[in-house]
């Protein structure tokens, strides 16, 4: 019995000293006290003669100058050979961004109490008032077939609209004319539009994200601000942003793009200015832009600034109708209608004073796009990606509760089931990281690594409920025309998934092998540490870190283990954590996991993270799902944990784990060097990966979402659907009403045509029949009726004379064809 009370009190000691990150003089002091046990207890046999010599070994351990000699040094040297180099890009990359609730989960043991001091979604008065009213109408009036079919373009009454009410101008401060919201406003008003059309919130979009008016609201010169941001906020000047060309995508910052500082003639004197030639491509607005923002590299052979032939990356605003602009031609992007073209200029000459925030700004172009970059890539595309799975489900729930075969509705079918729930539990997660990562953007936090994962996850996810959306309407969401709801989304889902860091390369590369550097508690300042040039401050610096890190690794590989074999029982959760105490232990948990196998991935990889992009993929992936279930949590809270929504938080929060456990797996059975991997997996996994959420579960979710009611509403919140049933979408949410308040009539008659006592074909009024057989009431038949009316226009499809669907190219198209045929 004493020997089992001293082995546990060991073990507790030891847990407790590791995962509280004890110093290697406590351990020396610890391991010295237990070898003084075992020795009163057990004389003094080899191993306590090995007890004592580690204790010794500890305490010579936390002797500065040993250390420095033994440990530090040799460390010190090792790393500093094998370290990858940081590139400036790079650097101006890490450097642009903050790290905030990334970091936490980074840390293996999160504080929740800073995840719970991010406001909920809040909006000035002001701002609501924008939402219902202008917002409201804009949806109103943006008729998505008219603009992505007929007239393949933005009608001009749509950019009055926009224009006059200031939708152009949200990011740009009241100062300047405009209406100065939040991020969490903007993403708001950007997500109803987008429910209504996925073509037409383009144009308000570009101008509130990554472009002229941000640069210029963030960088500008006075004399830039008071000229150009009124003018913007009005849609006097419409702008877009040029960096892409064709021979730099992804890697944007090797263009060929170049200006060469030099004397030219401006308005008949001569000046010092800049010769540009430029080739750019799909660059979205350009077709209508009349102010192009572009990014090339600045060269200064004759170094009339004062700072070398190579200036850097540069941004400059150049007036479309500037000479030698060449602009207009239209790309055709997934056949969705927003403008986007090319844009191309040789030996252009423009005044220095036309580079963003004027010649002092010259060459700090790439830190000023990635700093934009980090905050506004949390806004647009999370918000239309979460407001296309919002109105995915509003949509496909209502369609699958109409919609009969064999008798049922589809969406009481098990099969249908499935992807009903993937569209209900993506519809509530995006909305929980849309709406804490804007609101994180909204009390200033540049993220850049959530930015980055939830650009690639949501936009993901989007496309994942669109696809589920079209399967289960089948031919209904196939066929396209006015009533289809579908298809403008699908064709804008590759565009999603393209711009503002391709999917691939987000997700393997900039998420995980970028983000661990930026969230990693010590990564990045010991790599610093590593390439200091003055060594003793280095050595200095990186002794300190590196004794951090250390503890930090054996508190991660303890913690995991122990946190892993108690199923997360001891793992911390916040006060008053109320019923969802047990998620909030497993995200604690999962973090500690986290920690350990990213730790040990930076460490083992070093620089061929870069290279293993199915690894830090997966990575990305488990770091993205710890991302949302804190989403979810929060969402929960802030919600006000209504219990209807209870069951579908145990849900979201079992798949969570579930994918993470997956992603995890993943990387520690492809884990090169396959020592770590075998010490990984009994730490990570001991029981093996958890299992998703139920088929029972995932019934008892989608049987709430097929119900108009609250739940249903708040899982579909800030959307736009219309109130009459003039709109496809109004129709479905009163068909749906209607199906609900009838469906006992429903009942009685299926079961009179079942027995045969009412006969169904189209050549017979068979509510009729049942009524005049006394199977429905007068009252009853009279509903059916209607409903049944109202059905035939939900499943209705649009068709098209031959001569409506006509492609009619004008004459410019035609003589374009032979130029480029010629060529
Ligand atoms: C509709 C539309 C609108 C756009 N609007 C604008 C705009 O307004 N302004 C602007 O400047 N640009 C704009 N872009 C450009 C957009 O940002 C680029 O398309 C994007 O950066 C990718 O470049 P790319 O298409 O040349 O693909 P590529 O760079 O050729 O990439 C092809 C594939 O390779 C992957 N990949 C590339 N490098 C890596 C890597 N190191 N690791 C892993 N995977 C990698 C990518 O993820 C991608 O899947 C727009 C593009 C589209 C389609």
């Amino acid at each position: 019995m004493t020997e089992l009370i001293f082995a546990a009190l060991s073990l507790a000691a030891f847990f407790a000293l590791a995962m509280n990150r004890a110093s290697f003089r406590s351990w020396a002091v610890a391991v010295a006290i237990f070898t003084l046990a075992l020795q009163i207890g057990l004389g003094f046999p080899f191993w306590t003669f090995l007890g004592w010599l580690i204790a010794g070994l500890l305490f010579a351990a936390s002797m500065p100058e040993l250390k420095r000699q033994y440990l530090t040094l040799p460390a010190y040297r090792a790393l500093k050979g094998a370290v990858p180099a940081i590139s400036e890009t790079e650097r101006e990359a890490l450097e642009a961004g903050t790290a905030g609730w990334d970091a936490e989960l980074f840390s293996g043991t999160p504080d929740f109490a800073k995840l719970r001091r991010v406001a909920p979604i809040t909006l000035t008065d002001e701002e609501r008032a924008f939402l219902d009213g202008p917002t409201e109408e804009l949806c109103k009036r943006l008729d998505d077939w008219h603009i992505r079919h007929e007239l393949r373009d933005i009608p001009d009454d749509i950019w009055r609209f926009v224009s006059d009410n200031g939708f152009l101008g949200m990011l740009i401060s009241k100062e300047h004319g405009g209406l100065g919201f939040s991020a969490q406003a903007q993403s708001l008003v950007l997500g109803k539009i987008a429910s209504k059309s996925a073509s037409g919130v383009t144009i308000v979009m570009v101008p509130n994200s990554l472009g002229p008016g941000e640069l210029i609201e963030k960088y500008g010169t006075e004399h830039q601000k008071a000229h150009f941001l009124p003018r913007l906020a009005k849609g006097e000047e419409i702008p877009c942003f040029a960096l892409t060309g064709p021979f730099s995508g992804s890697d944007a910052a090797a263009m060929r793009d170049v200006g060469v500082v030099t004397k030219g003639m401006h308005e008949g004197k001569e000046t010092l200015g800049i010769k540009l030639t430029w080739d750019k491509r799909y660059i979205t607005l350009a077709p209508n832009a009349t102010l192009l923002g572009l990014a090339f590299r600045l060269l200064d052979p004759e170094n009339h600034l004062g700072r070398g032939e190579e200036v850097g990356i540069t941004l400059a605003l150049i007036p479309t109708g500037h000479e030698g602009v060449e602009i207009g031609r239209r790309h055709l992007p997934a056949g969705a209608a927003f403008p986007n073209g090319p844009t191309r200029g040789r030996d252009v000459f423009v005044l220095m004073d036309w580079i963003i925030g004027g010649p002092d700004r010259a060459g700090q172009g790439w830190r000023m796009l990635m700093s934009c970059l980090a905050a506004g890539r949390s806004i647009s595309l999370p918000a239309t990606s979460a407001a296309c799975a919002k109105a995915m489900t509003r949509r496909t729930t209502a369609y699958a509760r109409i919609r009969k075969q064999f008798g049922l509705p589809i969406g009481y079918m098990e099969g249908v089931e499935e992807p009903l729930a993937r569209l209900v539990e993506n519809a509530y997660g995006l909305e929980a990281a849309r709406a804490i990562t804007a609101s994180m953007v909204s009390a200033g936090e540049k993220p850049a690594v959530i930015s980055a994962l939830l650009k690639y996850m949501s936009t993901d996810r989007m496309r994942a409920c669109v696809n589920d959306a079209l399967d289960i309407h089948g031919g209904r969401g196939i066929c396209d025309g006015p009533s289809n709801y579908i298809q403008g989304a699908y064709q804008m889902v590759p565009v999603g998934i393209t711009v503002e860091g391709a999917n691939i390369l987000t997700r393997t590369l900039i998420t995980f092998a970028q983000g661990a550097l930026r969230s990693h508690p010590y990564l990045f300042a010991e790599i610093e540490a590593l390439q200091d040039s003055d060594t003793d401050r280095g050595v200095e610096t990186f002794e300190t870190l590196f004794d951090d890190h250390r503890a930090f690794l054996f508190a991660n590989v303890t913690g995991a283990l122990f946190h892993n074999v108690t199923f997360g029982a001891f793992a911390t959760a916040p006060q008053n954590a109320g019923d969802m105490k047990r998620w909030w232990r497993q995200l604690s948990r999962a973090s500690r996991s986290f920690a350990l196998v990213a730790d040990l991935t930076v460490a083992l990889l070093g620089g061929g993270l870069k290279v293993k992009q199915k690894l830090t993929g997966r990575m990305a992936d488990a770091l993205a799902e710890l991302y949302l279930l804190s989403s979810v949590l929060k969402r929960y809270e802030d919600d006000g944990r209504p219990a209807a929504d209870r069951k579908l938080v145990d849900y979201c929060a079992r798949n969570c784990l579930a994918r993470f456990d997956a992603a995890l797996r993943g990387v520690i059975d492809n884990f090169p060097a396959r020592w770590a991997a075998w010490i990984m997996g009994p730490l990570v996994l001991p029981f093996g990966a958890r299992r998703p959420a139920s088929d029972k579960d995932a019934k008892t979710i989608v049987r709430a979402a097929l119900q108009p009611g609250a739940f249903r509403d708040r899982l579909t919140r800030d959307i736009y659907t219309s109130e009459g049933t003039a709109d496809a979408t109004g129709l479905l949410e009163t068909t749906l009403e209607k199906v609900v308040a009838c469906e006992e009539a429903e009942k009685k008659l299926e079961r009179a045509i079942r027995q045969g006592d009412v006969k169904r074909f189209h050549d017979r009024d068979w509510i009729k029949e049942a009524g005049e057989k006394g199977v429905l009431t007068a009252e009853e038949a009279r509903a059916l009726a209607d409903l049944r009316d109202m059905v035939a226009r939900v499943i209705a499809v649009d068709d098209f004379s031959a001569a409506e669907l006509e492609l009619k190219p004008n004459e410019e198209d035609a003589n374009q064809k032979q130029h480029i045929a010629a060529e």
